[in-house]
């Protein structure tokens, strides 16, 4: 029996009405039997020793019924009926009435209730008491006979006893709640560290598996831009070549996608202000854009209106990809027509601006009843009709959030079946706040892939560190217009050999590498005594870039970040900042 009620009160399934209920009856139980002992010590009338005599029977029942057929919630029911129709009434009646102890029991038959009970039995039963309370001491009242008095012994002594019970009652219960409210406060608190936890290794797979991903893409990108600038290669060649590379940039951004998501979600995106210019930033996106949308047929247009600030402040980094996200929506959904982007500027006063970017087309559309999950997560609109079109449904998600952070606002004006119009609003700091004036963006974008390197730099030594080998020959590959004369390591200890014996311009270094990591092997070369190179500009060249990782470069003082896959031009662009001027012929 023990066993039984210490199982029900530690059962985590069991809500905490019935936890009461077994508690609170198990303590009436010992009530009863106390007043039956005290009755008959106190030599009560046999009427009222057999009606608590009785009532202690039945109660046990009803109570190793609930217990041992899982019948609480019945049970619950049933003793709360019987309490106020049966065993208060009766115990005014034949227990001194109003001078006795019931009274007490009719607060404690309240208490009761309102623990034990919810919903509507509970306002039920708390009227149902109410209302016996106002009979019971109406014709107690008024029918004096009707009531077995007590001596003022039994009185004094019923009162006592009744105090002392429910005293006991009350004084369990209350510590009872306490403990279960420690004990869900500590469940709590656990189950926060857990989701922190999860959160994290959450964040470490993404991040890894980002890295793990990036790699091989360099690889892919890498030695397909090598194909691609090749002059003698077939058209056929060149074709397959840039579909390779559509395909791998498509992968990239995937990934991009999804790590940007898990870091936004960790609460880890940051936005990182810088001076740009809008017609720099345009021309890169108007670029890609047209030529995805010549592609599809669709008339491409972009504007600025001359009356914004030449010169903002803001992340250029995350405006670039909200415009980009939306572009690619716009061109992605839009199966004739057109597509445009226009952007202008509202003064805000004290140097500040709001820069508005509308994207429209004349799409599909977007079904109004869907507007309000459109910026949730993985979430994709018509499936059957957009089945072949590719996407996560992440793209709106970090838009949104991505504005959210810049403080700005998104809106979505949709007709369905005729076009979409997504309306960004930015508030940005004017750096000069000289009119960018007339300008044509869409003549800064070239049409065709025609590669010609930067710069030569024939004398210029460059150490390139890396465990994978395959890494290490796209960036030979990569740089081999240009000239320059390439070492490669692949470690760090065979990179601090080279360095002991070897004046280099530049270097590039991986970070993740087995035994010594780039930022290791970065504080040996600086430190390296006798070494020739421990002023030469290094650059960290890694997958595992973004969030706290820049930082990370910064701090153990890499002179440069490059992000894996790295494209020629990042490469070549700079090289040129840090090889020496006169070893550069231009
Ligand atoms: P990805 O994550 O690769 O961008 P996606 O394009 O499916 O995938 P979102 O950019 O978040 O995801 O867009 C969510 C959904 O909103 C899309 O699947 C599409 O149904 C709808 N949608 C977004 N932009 C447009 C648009 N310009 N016209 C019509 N529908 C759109
Ligand atoms: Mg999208």
């Amino acid at each position: 029996m023990i066993k039984r009620l210490r199982e029900l009160l530690n059962d985590p399934e069991l809500d905490y009405q019935s936890k009461s209920f077994v508690l609170l009856s198990v303590i009436a139980l010992i009530g009863l039997f106390l007043a039956m002992i005290s009755g008959i010590i106190l030599g009560q009338s046999f009427a009222a020793n057999l009606s608590v005599f009785v009532e202690f029977v039945l109660f046990s029942a009803i109570f190793l019924w609930a217990i041992y057929r899982n019948a609480i919630r019945k049970a619950m029911l049933l003793i709360t009926a019987f309490l106020i129709f049966v065993f208060l009434p009766s115990a005014f009646f034949t227990s001194g009435g109003a001078a006795g102890g019931t009274p007490v029991w009719f607060a404690f038959t309240t208490l009761y209730v309102v623990m034990t009970l919810s919903g509507r039995p509970k306002k039920f039963f708390l009227i149902c008491n109410l209302i016996v309370v106002i009979i019971c001491w109406w014709i107690g009242y008024t029918h004096p006979e009707t009531i077995t008095e007590f001596t003022r012994k039994e009185a004094f002594f019923d009162s006592f006893f009744t105090l002392l019970i429910v005293g006991v009652v009350m004084t369990a219960l209350l510590s009872y709640q306490a403990l279960l409210f420690r004990r869900e406060n500590e469940r709590v608190s656990n189950q926060k560290k857990e989701i922190e936890e999860l959160n994290r290794a959450q964040n470490r797979f993404f991040s890894s598996m980002s890295h793990e991903i990036r790699t091989p893409i360099n690889s892919i990108l890498g030695l397909n831009e090598v194909i691609l600038r090749q002059d003698d290669a077939s058209d056929e060649i060149k074709n397959d070549a840039g579909a390779i590379q559509g395909a791998g940039k498509m992968l990239l951004a995937l990934v991009n996608d999804i790590l940007d998501f898990s870091r936004i979600e960790a609460g880890r995106m940051d936005i990182v202000p810088v001076q740009y210019r809008l017609d720099g930033l345009m021309s890169e996106i108007v670029n890609m854009i047209l030529l995805q949308a010549k592609e599809k047929g669709l008339t491409f247009s972009a504007h600025i209106d001359p009356d914004v600030p030449s010169v903002l402040i803001g992340d250029e980094i995350r405006i670039r990809q909200i415009i980009i996200n939306l572009l690619n929506n716009a061109v992605k959904y839009t199966e004739s027509g057109t597509v445009n982007i226009e952007i202008r500027s509202v003064e805000t006063g004290d140097d500040r601006i709001n820069l508005i970017i509308s994207v429209s087309d004349t799409g599909i559309g977007i079904r109004e009843e869907v507007l309000p999950i459109l910026f949730d997560a993985f979430a994709r609109m018509d499936r059957e009709k957009n089945r072949k079109i590719e996407g996560t449904g992440l793209g709106l998600s970090i838009v949104k959030q991505l504005t959210d952070l810049m403080d700005g606002d998104i809106k979505v004006d949709s007709t369905y079946g005729q076009g979409t119009t997504f309306t960004v609003t930015l508030p940005q700091e004017v750096s000069d706040p000289k009119k960018i004036g007339n300008i044509n963006i869409m003549d800064h974008a070239s049409r065709n892939y025609i590669y010609e390197s930067m710069f030569t730099a024939p004398e210029a030594d460059i150490l390139v560190v890396d465990d994978i080998k395959m890494n290490l020959m796209v960036v030979k590959k990569l740089l081999r217009e240009t000239k320059v004369r390439i070492d490669t390591a692949s470690s760090g200890h065979e990179a601090l050999d080279m360095t002991l014996n070897k004046r280099y311009d530049v270097i590039l270094m991986d970070h993740l590498m087995p035994e010594m990591d780039g930022i290791e092997c970065l504080e040996c070369i600086r430190n390296q005594s006798g070494g020739m190179c421990t002023d030469v500009p290094v650059i960290v060249l890694t997958a595992n870039v973004g969030g706290e990782n820049n930082e990370l470069y910064k701090e153990a003082g890499f002179d440069e970040i490059l992000a894996k896959p790295v494209s020629g031009n990042s490469l070549e662009e700079t090289l040129l900042r840090f090889i020496p001027r006169d070893k550069i012929d231009e």
